[in-house]
């Protein structure tokens, strides 16, 4: 790991000590501290005023017992969060994760990543996340469901839209939010639309939010070819992942003239020559939550599926990882970049090892970082609380404008931060400057809380 500017070495060292067998929560700490040496040289009151401690610090984190009975009537167990990070630019807000590897230290770190992610959109919402390690995989919708009640009872007394407004992540989509925000609604006899993001178009829910993470990533990596005159118009794509980023990453690139030959899921990935079919992608992942061998028995020859390599073999110009934390290391960067791949983007979070990112931007490769790239999906959360707050419903093609804006605006940020920081066309630097001195200016100003 390269070495941190000396003021923020100890603070990195205190983060290590106090937060022990997080290693996702330190890598995401030393990743943001690595990029904002220049800016604590330049502005000592954040130092003195210990901001950047304080902002390693949660203000709040709730850990809590989820006992819920499965269909056979026995009691299962699981355990649930929610890392309240910072609520200097306005209420908590970030996804919750349903996953067996969700720990207090991938919340943490997730929570983190908010921080910025969100000061990066210029909307008015502060930090967090939280979830379970329960696993909705094999469940039925009626112990989804019992769980979610189970979730609910408890997180529903740390809510509000004025508090923290949690949306989905891995393992949490339209049925999960539907439960939890029923369950919400019931104990506190409140229709509260503005408690939770990414709910049903019927009931509250912002158009384009279903699609708004991978179409963002796809405005992105737009704004980074049209950076070089350049456009998706041929180019060839992997997309690791099949889930909702992964499906609306690959839906837009396809849109905008590209062509996706790969995604994955947790047991291998498909290849396709002719381009991923995506009515069949979503008719078996979104709608029977199947597995991806059945994209490969259902097409035929043409497609090729691999159980036991790694996605990254696949030659493409541009790669987005779309699954999750750490999928990229470096082996798979150094294949990567022996293929002539030209742009990496992360849909997920965290998805590219530190390794990883080093070797890829020493050779030439440009990387967009998920708090730039994935921000689309939190942005439309905050169009879906405002839309919520002012009793309104706007059309596809509006959000979907509003949506386009905000990551042309966040890409304009990272550049031009990167540029005035001396390390033009780093959007790592850039997008962890940009976001930090947002939250770090509002910080000062509020006192020492
Ligand atoms: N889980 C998403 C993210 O990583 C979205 C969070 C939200 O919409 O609040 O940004």
């Amino acid at each position: 790991m390269p070495d941190l500017h000396e003021k923020l070495a100890p603070i990195f060292d205190e983060v290590v000590a106090r937060n022990p067998g997080e290693a996702e929560f330190h890598q995401a700490v030393h990743e943001v501290l690595e990029s904002i040496g220049p800016v604590v040289s330049a502005n000592p009151e954040y130092t003195d005023a210990e901001v950047i401690r304080r902002l390693c610090e949660p203000e709040r984190q709730i850990i809590f017992r989820v006992p819920w009975t499965d269909d056979s009537g026995k009691v299962q167990l699981n355990r649930g969060f929610r890392v309240e990070f910072n609520s200097a630019l306005g209420p908590y807000k970030g996804g919750l994760r349903f996953h067996p590897s969700v720990y207090l230290g991938i919340i943490k770190f997730l929570g983190f990543e908010q921080i910025f992610k969100n000061s990066l959109t210029g909307m008015p919402i502060g930090g967090g996340k939280g979830g379970s390690d329960f696993d909705p995989k094999g469940k039925s919708d009626a112990e989804v469901m019992r769980f979610c009640q189970s979730f609910m009872t408890e997180l529903y007394r740390h809510l509000g839209e004025y508090t923290d407004v949690p949306a989905g992540d891995i393992g949490v989509g339209g049925r999960e939010i539907g439960y939890l925000f029923g369950h919400y609604k019931r104990i506190t006899n409140r229709y509260e639309s503005g408690v939770l993001t990414g709910k049903g178009l019927t009931w509250g829910g912002s158009r384009v939010r279903v699609e708004a993470t991978g179409y963002g990533t796809a405005f992105f990596v737009a704004d980074m070819l049209a950076q070089e005159g350049s456009s998706f118009e041929g180019r060839q794509v992997v997309v690791s992942g099949a889930g909702n980023v992964a499906i609306y990453a690959i839906e837009k690139v396809h849109q905008m003239g590209g062509k996706v030959v790969a995604c994955s899921d947790s047991n291998g990935y498909v290849m396709d020559p002719a381009g991923i079919d995506l009515d069949l992608l979503k008719e078996i992942k979104e709608a029977k939550r199947g597995r991806l061998t059945e994209y490969a028995e259902r097409i035929g020859s043409r497609v090729k599926y691999v159980s036991d390599g790694s996605i990254w073999d696949v030659p493409c110009e541009i790669a987005l990882p779309c699954a999750t934390q750490n999928e990229l290391n470096a082996a798979g960067a150094e294949r990567l970049i022996a293929n002539g791949c030209q742009i990496v983007a992360e849909g997920a979070n965290m998805p590219t090892t530190p390794e990883a990112i080093r070797l890829l931007q020493s050779a030439g490769v440009k990387f967009a970082p998920g708090k730039a790239a994935n921000a689309g999906g939190v942005a439309t959360s905050a169009l879906e609380m405002q839309q919520n707050a002012s009793r309104d419903s706007w059309s596809f093609e509006y959000t979907e404008e509003r949506l386009a804006e905000i990551m042309r605006s966040i890409h304009t940020r990272c550049l031009e931060t990167a540029e005035t920081f001396g390390a033009p066309g780093d959007y790592v630097v850039g997008a962890n400057i940009a976001g930090f001195t947002q939250v770090a200016d509002a910080m000062l100003a509020l006192g020492i809380i």
